[in-house]
Order: C-alpha cells, then structure tokens, then sequence
C-alpha cells in the first residue's frame, strides 16, 4: 500500500482518478473517460464524489493519492470455486480439454467429500477476497452424488461470506442429462430452487446439435421459466465445426419467451464460423437477448493444443463483434489451478491484464473497463455491485497506476483493497494450507 489512511471514519481520498464508466452519473473530465475526484469517505459509504478541490479547505484528514485511479471492488461473472486449487492431485491432465473432463470426473468421484470442497472453496475465496472482488458466481459440478455434496457446502459459504463476497451458483451438468436421466434433472432443478442458484448445463459434448439438444434446452427454458430462475451455460467450447449451439441457445429461449437472463460461457467456435454464419448467430443472440463471457486466460490454455504443435489461434469469443451488436460481452476468471485451467489466483486484474492482451481490448474507445464492475453485476442482477457511487459503501480498489496503462502493466500485488472505507490486511492463503487435501 502506498498511501496511509486516517484511523477516522471521516476523511477524503483526494485527487483519485476515477475511471467514468466504474461510477454511474460522473461525468467525464477528459478524453480517456476519467475524472479528477475527491471522494467523500463517512463512515464506511460514499459521500460524496466532487471534482478535485472543491470543498477540500475545510476538510480534516485528507488523503492525497496524487492521481491514482481508484477502481470499485470487482465482479467475477463466472468461476469453478468448486473445482479450484486440484491441480496438484492430477498428473494425468495435459492441457487438453477432453483430459480436464476425464481427470477431473475421476478426481470429482474419488476426492470431493464435503470438507474437500468446503476447503478448496474457501481458499479461493480468500484468494479472490484479497485480490478485490466482492460479487461471484461459481458454477457447480451438479452430477450424481456430488449435487448434493456441493450444493449445501455452497450455501454455508455464501452464508459465512456474507458482507464480504456476495455468492452466486449455476448448476453445471451435461444437458444430456434433461432427457436421459428426468428423474436426475427434476432433483437439480430442485436443488437450484431450494439453494435460491441459476441452472445452467454444457452444451457442446461433441456432436452437431440435433433435436435431442433442442428438447434438453427446451426443459432448461420450461424450468427457469417455471421457477423464475435466471440461466448460465457452458457452450461450444471448441474449434470443432460441430460446436454450434449457440444458435439453438438463442432459438431456445425465443421459443420459451424467456424474459430473464441467460449468459453463455466460451462460444469459442463462434470466431470461426464464416463471417456469414457469426453475423446470423450475433443476430439472434441480440434477439434473444443473451449475454457471453469470454474466458480468456482458460480458453487460451486449452483451445487449439496439440503436444509438439504451436496453437495457431486464440480460442476466445468474438467479444469486438458481440459488443458492436449491442450484446453485453463479458470476461472472467473461469477455472483455477485445475485441470481445465492450470494458473490463476481469482484475480479480476490479472483477467483484465490479460483479457486486454488476448482479445485486443486495448487501442479501443469502447468502455471495456466496465468488465470489472458494472456490466457483469447488471448481467448477474447484483444491484450497484461493482461501481462506486454516492450513497455506496466504500468498497475500494487503489493501486499504483494513474492510468489505464499503468494499471494493465504490472500486476499490483501491493494493491490496496478497501472494505467500507477500511483497508483489509490482504492475506492471500498460503499454498501449504493445500497440502494435505493433494496427498
Ligand atoms: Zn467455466
């Protein structure tokens, strides 16, 4: 930390920039988007937000942060806090997608009583806690015996977290299950229902979609609809030309007059489709009103790896594309050290950082630093998570940078990270606590 704040409850971070797009109602003072602030900090809430100076004379205990940009606490749209932290316990992954399913299915059998998933979520929380995010969504492996392993160990988290992260959960399952399996489907859906989650399901599992897709979808729609649940998938994480189920995700939810909301995960496929072919889907994801995350750090790990063979493309959804038509365009932090993604530290930074790299975010006049904050909690329902405003807590992130550049140039692990209007001693857990679990 590079600033010292008064042990007052009254004070004022002075000369912040402010990134526009991350406070709703603050006008932009220059041609980046940003404004020169002082914040008005009482008692744990926002204030006040006034332009650099004004007031500032009769201030007490003011904090000068001489232009550093203050960020609001962040919004992680899509995360496996389930699944994280497993890497270590299995040797067989190889970076591939088809070894992260099989690995992680074996290890998912075997491993994930309820104090393994009890543990290894908690360590990503705390992880993602001291990093500055404070609104997730996990999804959660819900097959055979572990929906009902995961999901009560899900809602004591939510609980114990409460006022520090607020806790999202989709359920994750192959859709195949919605037909094979009625009496399986009907239990998840129930669990979503009883634990207040999202129902989602994977949609790709290697085949063209055909009408067997098309029912599984339709009984996704039919129960949300039924519970008024909101919906997330998996879809078309893949460079296969079969990875088309988007569209049916679309046409699914026309057909169901869906009226809440719906994000798909990956669509990685869909930057390869013909330009003909993504112009018609984008179309009819518009329509139908659905939202998309990228995964970039994971899709980028895992599409288009073959051993002794250099990846040729980046594995991501069009997000430029996406965000043209007017589709809310995510990115988040996907998997955590496990098989499906093998780094990671549930650091919104770090997928801003790298999302920017990998996507060309960057050299853009489009507002893409609302993907910290605004754009996922509005997608997720999460009312003023993720932007700072007045009457809001507190809930800061200050680093080094004073602009966009600096922020996305280094990684600002000595980040400031502040919890109504206190700093929190940022504790990231230690990879030893792990240890027993990877025996
Ligand atoms: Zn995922």
């Amino acid at each position: 930390m590079r600033f010292t704040l008064p042990t007052t409850s009254r004070y004022v971070l002075a000369n912040a920039t402010v990134p526009c797009v991350l406070a709703p109602g603050l006008a932009a003072r220059d041609a980046t988007g940003m404004a020169a602030c002082d914040l008005w900090i009482d008692r744990g809430i926002v204030a006040a937000i006034v332009p650099h100076g004004e007031g500032l004379a009769g201030a007490a205990d003011v904090v000068d942060l001489q232009a550093k940009l203050v960020l609001p606490r962040f919004v992680d749209s899509h995360t496996h806090i389930d699944k994280g932290q497993i890497l270590p316990r299995t040797p067989a992954a190889n970076g591939t997608h088809d070894a992260a399913r099989a690995t992680v299915g074996a290890d998912r059998e075997a491993r994930w009583s309820r104090d393994d998933v009890q543990a290894r979520m908690d360590f990503n929380l705390r992880c993602a806690f001291a990093h500055g995010t404070g609104t997730l969504r996990t999804h959660i492996d819900s097959i055979g015996k572990q929906t009902g392993i995961s999901w009560p160990v899900f809602n004591e988290m939510r609980e114990a977290w409460r006022g520090r992260i607020t806790l999202q959960a989709a359920a994750l399952f192959p859709l195949d299950i919605a037909i094979d399996d009625p009496e399986q489907f009907a239990a998840t859906v129930a669990t979503v229902v009883r634990y207040g989650g999202v129902i989602g399901g994977l949609t790709f599992v290697g085949r063209a979609p055909d009408a067997k897709l098309d029912a599984a979808l339709d009984k996704v729609f039919a129960a949300a609809v039924a519970h008024s649940l909101d919906v997330d998938f998996h879809a078309d994480e893949s460079a296969s030309p079969d990875a088309r189920t988007l569209e049916r995700i679309a046409l699914a939810a026309l057909r169901a007059k869906f009226r809440g909301r719906t994000l798909v995960g990956h669509c990685c496929s869909l930057a390869l489709h013909s330009d003909a072919d993504r112009a018609r889907v984008i179309d009819r994801v518009g329509e139908a009103g659905l939202a998309i995350v990228a995964l970039p750090m994971c899709n980028m790990y895992l599409q288009d790896r073959t051993p002794g063979r250099t990846p040729r493309w980046r594995g991501v959804a069009p997000l430029h594309e996406l965000d043209t038509a007017g589709v809310p365009a995510l990115i988040a932090s996907d998997n955590t050290r496990d098989p499906f993604y093998a780094y990671g530290d549930m650091d919104m930074l770090e997928v801003l950082r790298e999302g920017t790299r990998i996507l060309h975010l960057d050299h853009s006049d489009r507002p893409w630093l609302g993907l910290l904050g605004p754009v996922p909690a509005a997608v997720m329902r999460v009312a003023g998570a993720g932007t700072i405003r007045v009457g809001g807590p507190a809930d800061l992130v200050i680093t080094g940078a004073r602009t966009l550049n600096e922020l996305l140039s280094r990684p600002w692990s000595d980040r400031a990270v502040l919890i109504g209007g206190t700093a929190l001693v940022r504790a990231l857990p230690d990879y030893a606590e792990l240890d027993a679990l990877m025996a």
